[in-house]
């Protein structure tokens, strides 16, 4: 706190070595609750935007992690044979350190994971197009994993009438959109169970997940419990999936991705958060100025490349043919800048792949009905920096309204009442989040009654959900296996099995 004052003071004199705590309330909530969530950066202190603008000057050429996703290279299925054994092997010794004993590690693995903060800001923006904010959140909600997951495993210790047995080998395949929060959450869930684990991160990831994996290791997570292996997702990714030793796979990805897995072996256990197809409804009810605003943000964060991203605002009654309404939707993304994320002013960075397929549809094709309210912009040569778009007009079922895109592009869709509202909202396959704005207690009773999806927000945007405030999983094909949700409490009693104490051996 001091640092804090001192640095508003002195902007020009401060060194700005690592960024500066700005919530020391945080402290006070560890101690009435044994964990606390890690705060984000705070853009408002001087030397934390030197802080930032240090790490940004190193994203073009970051070479981050490159070393040990090298050393992580696997070409042949010998040597991954050999991989898998080894962490079986150790799985046992790891489980023996108990639910406590694994707690002190990834405790610490919190506090090597938050050292490398900027390292992990760093190369998620060289690899993924991540701003800095939006790395930043992606390494709290890491800590946060890693501090919470631990205190899950302290309470397997205590659990009266029934034994958990741990799952022995564990396999994460975590995608490139959260390529800090999500590749950590899923592994020290995994270890916090009492598994080996072996991370393959997405391929255009790696470094991200070499990267974290130093960290894990660095606190203490023996090499062998935890492998890093970067294998092609032809064959040896087949392998590694439907391998007999695998004894759960933790898949964060699309719905497609599941059913692949689950062709290549179809009795595997799957621990998967799949694709989502997400609304904001909002009524004549709501601050319509905060709706605004949070359709925007939950649309064109990282992008729309978010499983949790709003693709379609759904707006009832006057809202839909509000000119206000209307005119602050289209100012606010008309002016986004959109950049690559070592410009401080980005807003909305890159799309991690050329657009192609749905999403170059989604960005340039309209279906009979529809039109642009803010058409997409292709601004450079790549095919990966586009303004965001807007469209309208969707029709009820039509194509635009069922698919995710993944991409920065929203849809409008009127609806004459709330119910109906609803039934688009839930007209679709998946069930991941879904969003309320009204000011009106019994339409909020009626939505909470009727809509179908794991994250309901209500009057907030629809994306970053907290570890253990809001832990995060889907219904319908948003979720495949056993539903559990990341940063919740039965996320690793899903992991293991149970047997009633008596008749444990
Ligand atoms: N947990 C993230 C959120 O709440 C979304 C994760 C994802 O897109 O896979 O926004």
């Amino acid at each position: 706190f001091l640092a804090s004052l001192a640095a508003l003071e002195s902007p020009a004199t401060a060194p700005a070595p690592h960024r500066v705590q700005s919530r020391p309330t945080e402290t006070l909530v560890a101690r009435t609750t044994g964990f606390a969530n890690e705060p984000d950066t705070d853009p408002a202190l001087a030397a934390n935007r030197t802080w930032g603008s240090e790490i940004l000057a190193r994203v073009p050429g970051s070479t981050q992690g490159v070393d040990t996703i090298g050393e992580a290279r696997v070409e042949s299925e010998v040597a991954l044979d050999s991989i898998v054994d080894d962490a079986v092997s150790a799985a046992p010794g790891w489980a023996a350190l108990g639910g406590a004993g694994r707690a002190a590690i990834l405790r610490r693995a919190a506090v090597e994971l938050g050292a490398r903060r900027a390292a992990l800001i760093e190369v998620a923006a060289s690899e993924t197009g991540k701003t800095l904010a939006e790395g930043d959140v992606e390494v709290s909600e890491a800590v946060d994993f890693a501090n919470y997951y631990a205190s899950l495993a302290e309470e397997l210790d205590h659990v009266d009438g029934a034994v958990y047995t741990a799952p022995t080998l564990v396999v994460v395949t975590p995608p490139w959109n959260f390529p800090v929060a999500i590749p950590t959450g899923s592994t020290v869930a995994a270890l916090a169970a009492g598994a080996s684990v072996v991370i393959k991160p997405a391929g255009q990831a790696k470094r991200c997940g070499a990267v974290l994996v130093e960290a894990l290791w660095a606190a203490g997570v023996p090499r062998d419990v935890l492998k890093l292996v970067d294998v092609d997702e032809g064959d040896l990714g087949k392998r590694l999936v439907s391998h007999p030793a695998v004894d759960r796979v933790i898949l964060t990805g699309a719905f497609e991705t599941a059913e692949l897995f689950r062709s290549w072996r179809p009795d595997l256990p799957l621990l998967a958060e799949t694709s989502g197809k997400n609304a904001i409804v909002v009524t004549p009810s709501a601050d319509l100025d905060l709706a605004a605003s949070d359709l925007i943000k939950s649309a064109f964060g990282h992008a729309g490349q978010k499983c949790s991203a709003a693709s379609l605002g759904i707006l009832v009654g006057s809202v839909a043919t509000s000119e206000r309404f209307r005119r602050q939707l289209v100012d606010a993304a008309s002016t986004m800048r959109v950049g690559l994320p070592s410009d401080p002013t980005t807003q909305m960075g890159p799309i991690v792949e050329p657009a192609a397929g749905k999403l170059h549809w989604a960005l340039t094709e309209l279906d009979p009905g529809e039109s642009w309210l803010v058409k997409p912009r292709q601004l450079d040569e790549t095919g990966r920096l586009w303004s965001p778009g807007i469209r309208v007009g969707i029709a009820p079922g039509s194509r635009f309204h069922r698919t995710e895109f993944f991409g920065p592009v929203l849809g409008l869709m009127a609806a004459s009442s709330l119910d109906e509202a609803i039934d688009l909202q839930n007209a679709t396959d998946f069930g991941l989040t879904a969003g309320l704005h009204t000011l009106d207690r019994v339409e909020l009773a009626t939505w909470l009654d009727r809509v179908e999806a794991g994250n309901l927000y209500v009057n907030r945007g629809i994306t970053g959900a907290i570890v253990r405030r809001q832990p995060f999983g889907g219904w319908k094909r948003s979720a495949v296996g056993a539903g559990s949700k990341a940063g919740g409490p039965d996320y690793l009693v899903h992991l293991g099995s149970w047997a009633p104490a008596a008749l444990a051996p």
